[in-house]
């Protein structure tokens, strides 16, 4: 198939912000893509060769892209550069730079996609001494046989800036619109997604094998699931409305969610994010082989880093310091060594455990895990009364604990893959004057700072996630909370995500200096959540001209675990504008009764 053809496709995609002509264009697509080649293509629409638990990545900084271009235009690398610093887009750039050697005629052979995907993974594979040398001749050799829009595609892929605002959810329904088309089908494309996390092989499922095998999807070791998420109600009565009476009380442990595969004593961990963070943590991968009496499972908890004299569990800031680390990773764990607590089982030598309810769940993770100082179950109570539930609260908290997960175990009670529901319902330390519980937000865009913080940004621009859309709206500035390190290093850890425009996925009024890709999340506290006509988030549902904001926001933590569309969303924003109307009025009825 000629890249051509998907250019047009993405072309088409770039001219619209309507999620339903996307998925049109991109249904259409799908159904003229031959059946080899619709992996390729999904993942190549969503910037990637393979899934990000892959790790596989392509690994083209923009100056060794930028010299390649200059090989093939036949210019020097400073004017690449310096055009590159006009356009800010080097895409842009790369189309503008070639569209003068098109003239000439000077390229070729048409691009295949096979050609191009083929080229792209020999780059990501090219490692060690000489790897730069050949990406660049791969790279040269397909700018030059690559018409400008082409070469547009060409040089956004290899930095990882496709930037088509295209996210996994609209991919899964144009999938079920390009083969079938109804509610069902959707369905059962978006439960293979959640138990695979490969949009990919979704896709090529469907197209050699058809649906009945999609309905009939399998789980697969080293493929992490997608996590269930929590609700969270702010009172136990509420809680226990709503499961029922009956909560299985669980410690909602400050650490990192881990989901671990285990096949004949391999161990491989995977975040919440689904990247493979197994050479982060050996330490917990090798005390969780030794734990494990099973040949295959997969199973949940969260790692708690905790102090190796006392025993006792830090924060989640400290578990923190080990993610993302390449260097020293036997030294840091020494001085924080992870204990890893376990709350779920998703599957065992076979058996998919997705569709057991709770409790039975737990009683097969109680087998198959023999505990150990670094391996334990996660504690559990029942609770019946709001009493209990309170008294398991503070229990938690006094025991270093975020407060508390409340579970259903009603005969529904199954692990609902890459959904949040109130089959778990996070109950968190009571209200305290100050908004209960913290948001994650996503940066989208940043503000330059003046006098002190002159030469950095002043603020970043926030916005939470809107699920219906598929898109991030702003909530507010964020310029608090900050240490004067941290400020410093803000334009260096966005760098990789500037684009010159708005995002295609950002929905927002204001006017930032600096755009970025929706990518990093930040844990965000604030004291209120007021109604606001600057900010996009839930515009028009509570009152008609505005949106709302946070007050007082200021920075918490970096969440690395969490990717953006895992980031708080607005209908949690409007549960929390909400249930904070409610404390506040029954702290006014109290002081009111007792005076
Ligand atoms: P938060 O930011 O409040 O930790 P979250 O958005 O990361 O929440 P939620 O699904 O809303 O994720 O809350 C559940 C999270 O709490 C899980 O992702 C997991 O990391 C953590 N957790 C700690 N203890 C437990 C437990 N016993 N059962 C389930 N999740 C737990």
């Amino acid at each position: 198939m000629r890249l051509e053809e998907l250019i047009e496709v993405y072309d088409k995609i770039e001219g619209t912000t309507k999620r339903i002509e996307m998925t049109c264009y991109l249904a259409d697509l799908i159904k003229k893509t031959p059946k080899n080649l619709l992996e390729k293509v999904i993942n190549l629409t969503l910037g990637q060769l393979y899934p990000p638990f892959t790790g596989v990545e392509i690994g083209v900084a923009e100056k060794l892209a930028m010299k390649a271009l200059a090989i093939s235009a036949g210019v020097s690398e400073k004017m690449v550069e310096e055009e590159y610093g006009k356009i800010g887009d080097l895409g842009e750039t790369a189309k503008k730079i070639l569209s003068r050697k098109a003239q000439l005629s000077l390229f070729s052979e048409p691009l295949t996609i096979e050609r191009v995907y083929e080229g792209f993974e020999k780059m990501a594979r090219a490692t060690g001494q000489g790897a730069q040398d050949i990406k660049i001749r791969i790279l040269t050799s397909l700018f030059n046989d690559a018409n400008p829009q082409e070469a547009k595609f060409i040089a956004r892929f290899v930095i990882g800036k496709l930037r088509l605002g295209i996210a996994d959810m609209t991919i899964l329904d144009a999938l079920a619109v390009a083969f079938g088309g109804s509610k069902e089908v959707r369905e059962y494309i978006e439960r293979a997604y959640n138990l695979c996390s490969d949009i990919g092989k979704v896709a090529r499922v469907l197209a050699e094998e058809g649906i009945d095998r999609i309905k009939k999807f399998r789980i697969s070791i080293g493929n992490p699931i997608r996590p269930m998420l929590a609700e969270r109600l702010t009172s136990a009565e509420e809680i226990l409305e709503k499961l029922n009476g009956v909560a299985f009380i669980e410690y909602k442990y400050d650490g990192i969610r881990i989901q671990v595969h285990v096949r004949n004593g391999d161990v491989k961990l995977f975040s919440r994010r689904l990247e493979n963070i197994t050479s982060q943590f050996p330490d917990v991968a090798k005390n969780i082989r030794d734990a494990i009496i099973a040949r295959e499972a997969i199973i949940e908890g969260e790692g708690v880093a905790v102090n190796p004299d006392t025993g006792e569990m830090l924060p989640f800031q400290m578990v923190a310091h080990r993610r993302g680390r390449k260097y020293d990773v036997e030294e840091v764990a020494k001085e924080l060594p992870v204990v890893f607590f376990a709350f779920d089982v998703l599957y065992v030598d076979g058996v998919d455990y997705t569709l057991t309810p709770l409790l039975k769940r737990r009683e097969t993770l109680t087998k198959i895990v023999r505990e150990t100082d670094w391996v334990r179950i996660s504690t559990h109570r029942i609770a019946r009364t709001s009493d209990d539930l309170e008294k398991y609260m503070s229990e938690a908290v006094s025991n270093g604990c975020e407060g508390i997960m409340c579970k259903s175990i009603q005969n529904d009670s199954i692990y609902q893959a890459g959904a949040r529901g109130f089959l778990w319902i996070k109950y968190k330390r009571s209200y305290k004057g100050e908004l209960a519980d913290t948001l994650d937000l996503v940066a989208i865009g940043a503000f330059y700072g003046k006098g002190k913080r002159a030469g950095s940004y002043g603020a970043l621009l926030m916005a939470a996630y809107d699920e219906e859309e598929d898109r991030f709206c702003s909530i507010c500035k964020l310029g608090s909370g900050f240490t004067d390190e941290d400020l410093q290093k803000l334009p260096e850890i966005f760098k990789p995500y500037n684009i010159p425009h708005k995002h295609a996925r950002v929905n927002t009024n204001m006017e930032a200096d600096v755009w970025f890709i929706p990518k990093i999340v930040l844990e965000v506290k604030a004291d209120e959540i007021t109604l606001s006509p600057l900010h996009t988030c839930g515009y028009g549902i509570i009152k008609k001209d505005a949106g709302l904001a946070l007050r007082f926001p200021r920075l918490v933590s970096f969440r690395i675990d969490k990717s953006p569309e895992q980031a708080t969303t607005i209908k949690e924003v409007i549960e929390m504008y909400y249930s904070q109307k409610k404390v506040v009025t029954e702290a006014k009825e109290r002081i009111v009764e007792e005076t």
